[in-house]
């Protein structure tokens, strides 16, 4: 039986002390260089990759190499050479290495914890979450491969032995985002691995360093060498040389709604000497509406609002960037939102006092500026700047009221601490109004009316809806996640249907007596 993996409580002293203890051992470790792998050999280049902190980026966290287009081609003819060892390991053998991985992750998950702290700019709760993730990836589908190693049910023709059984895909490229640098790397990379796939991973350049973490456990935990590859480097530089090539068997990706249309179309495209059709399972981006319904507990909807929408400073694909109120509630909500983002402190993310860390990258922060500029032209903003300067990539949490439906900051993904508050007219009009977008992915309802649930149970078309709680923090095994429209291929990670990706299906039938 799958049981999440438990979070540790930071306001417990010695909990407290192991985190201050872990980030200390990650710091003295700043500014290493780390190697790229193809298989079992190291290579580094003369061009590098640096990582730093984003509550500080004069501080560098990793020093990594710069995958060329001729080692991205290397990697995957490493990887088609491996496939058909790999691929004959018995899934027994694969389900044990990953049950290691998940032990080792969480005899360290502190020291992980803190590289997400460093590299990614996550508040101590935050990356405690994103590790947790990563270990229930790791055991769910351990148990969810055991699951389709057993012969499948099927109907049994008189004279006839009649079996089907799930056969690996061939080589995959995983493509994680930087936002949830393991917990999503961790998930699409074992995924491919555990049903007998090989993988050349190239992580994101913002958090090459959580990479190099967990490709050393995966080696560590007993995932041959030759089974999967790391390429840091540029994703404009590699990418589609990745994707394009004619032994690439399937691309796994997690990321922006552009790259994974252009991920998706050169796919698409039969390349000289490929013998099948790329699948790709691409997971992009969202625009995530919180509707707030006349009758609803007015305190408990403000609350999953501003956590939804700043936990992690906005930069979760499930983040809450719109909230739709109904105008008979719609003042009292705006002044009680007002008063609670107030309360939020943000800075330096290892200090466990702060709500909010910094944003990404100076391009992130600078994106995010920009989009605020123009949402002060959009609506009314309600919150305030920070109040002094400070070196990190630091964006106040900032709500901007009145906004229209036609608005940019309504329909445009902005991956940053910006909330739009709309006004709707009645729960029917704030249906339509959450479901006017591009994406599909999270949602959520505060109601207190049945039959408004059930309009939305009905009616909001997004791959993850939550009915009176937040609509961040989907957990592996109780919320599949993935979203319709333009956030993605309609997959579910964390769910039953997930391993299906990454697999084929065999039918057999033999004439028996
Ligand atoms: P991104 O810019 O699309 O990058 C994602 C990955 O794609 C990175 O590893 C990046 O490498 C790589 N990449 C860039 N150009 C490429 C190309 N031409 N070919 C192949 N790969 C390429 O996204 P991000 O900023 O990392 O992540 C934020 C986005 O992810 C948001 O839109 C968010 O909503 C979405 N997201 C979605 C989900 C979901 O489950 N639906 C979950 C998390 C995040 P480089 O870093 O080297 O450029």
């Amino acid at each position: 039986m799958f049981q999440n993996e438990p979070y540790t409580d930071f306001s417990v002293p010695t909990n407290r002390q192991a985190m201050e203890a872990a980030l200390a051992k990650v710091r003295s470790e700043f500014g290493r260089e780390y190697d790229l792998r193809i298989a079992g050999e190291r290579f580094k280049t003369p061009d590098k990759l640096k990582s730093v902190n984003p509550s500080n980026p004069s501080e560098t966290v990793g020093i990594h190499q710069k995958a060329t287009p001729a080692m991205a081609s290397s990697a995957i003819e490493s990887a088609h050479s491996f496939f058909s060892e790999w691929s004959r390991t018995s899934a027994g053998e694969r389900i044990a290495m990953l049950r290691r991985a998940a032990q080792i992750l969480r005899s360290r998950k502190m020291e992980f914890d803190a590289w997400l702290v460093y590299e990614a700019g996550k508040p101590w709760a935050e990356a405690e979450a994103d590790v947790s993730e990563a270990i229930d990836f790791c055991e769910y589908y351990a148990l969810e491969m055991e699951r389709l190693s057993d012969p499948q049910p099927l109907t049994q023709l008189p004279g006839e032995r009649d079996e089907m059984r799930y056969l690996p895909l061939g080589v995959g490229v995983v493509i994680p985002p930087w936002n949830f640098p393991l917990a999503i790397l961790a998930g699409m990379t074992v995924a491919a691995l555990v049903t007998g796939n090989t993988v050349v991973l190239k992580p994101s350049s913002e958090t090459p360093t959580i990479a190099a973490k967990f490709a050393e456990l995966l080696l560590e935990a007993g995932f041959p060498e030759r089974s999967f590859s790391l390429l840091t480097g540029s994703g404009s530089a590699i990418g589609d040389l990745l994707v394009q090539h004619p032994r690439t068997r399937f691309i796994a990706f997690t990321g922006s709604r552009d790259v994974g249309l252009r991920i998706n179309e050169l796919a698409a495209k039969h390349q000289p000497g490929q013998i099948w059709i790329k699948r790709v399972i691409a997971e992009m981006g969202g625009k995530d509406a919180i509707v707030v319904d006349a009758d609803s507990d007015l305190d408990k909807a403000v609350e999953g609002v501003a956590v939804s929408a700043f936990g992690y400073q906005g930069q979760k694909c499930s983040a809450c960037s719109r909230a739709i109120v109904d105008e008979k509630i719609y003042d009292q909500f705006l002044e009680k939102l007002q008063a609670r983002v107030a309360g939020i402190r943000v800075g330096p993310a290892d200090d466990p006092a702060n709500y909010m860390g910094p944003v990404i990258s100076e391009s992130a922060q600078r994106s995010i500026s920009t989009y605020i500029e123009v949402g002060k032209g959009e609506g009314r903003l309600i919150t305030k700047g920070l109040s002094d300067n400070r070196n990190g990539y630091f964006i106040p949490p900032t709500v901007i009221a009145d906004v229209k439906p036609s608005a940019k900051i309504f329909q445009e993904e902005i991956f940053g601490p910006v909330l739009a508050v709309s006004k709707a007219k009645d729960f029917e009009q704030a249906i339509s109004m959450a479901n006017d977008s591009q994406y599909g992915l999270t949602g959520a309802v505060y109601s207190n009316n049945p039959e408004h649930i059930r309009q939305a149970r009905e009616r909001f078309f997004v791959g993850n809806l939550y009915l009176n709680r937040k609509c961040t923090g989907a957990m592996v095994g109780a919320h599949p996640f993935g979203g319709f429209n333009l956030s993605g291929t309609d997959s579910k990670a964390g769910g039953p249907d997930y391993l299906l990706l990454f697999l084929q299906a065999k039918s057999i039938a033999e004439k028996v007596g």
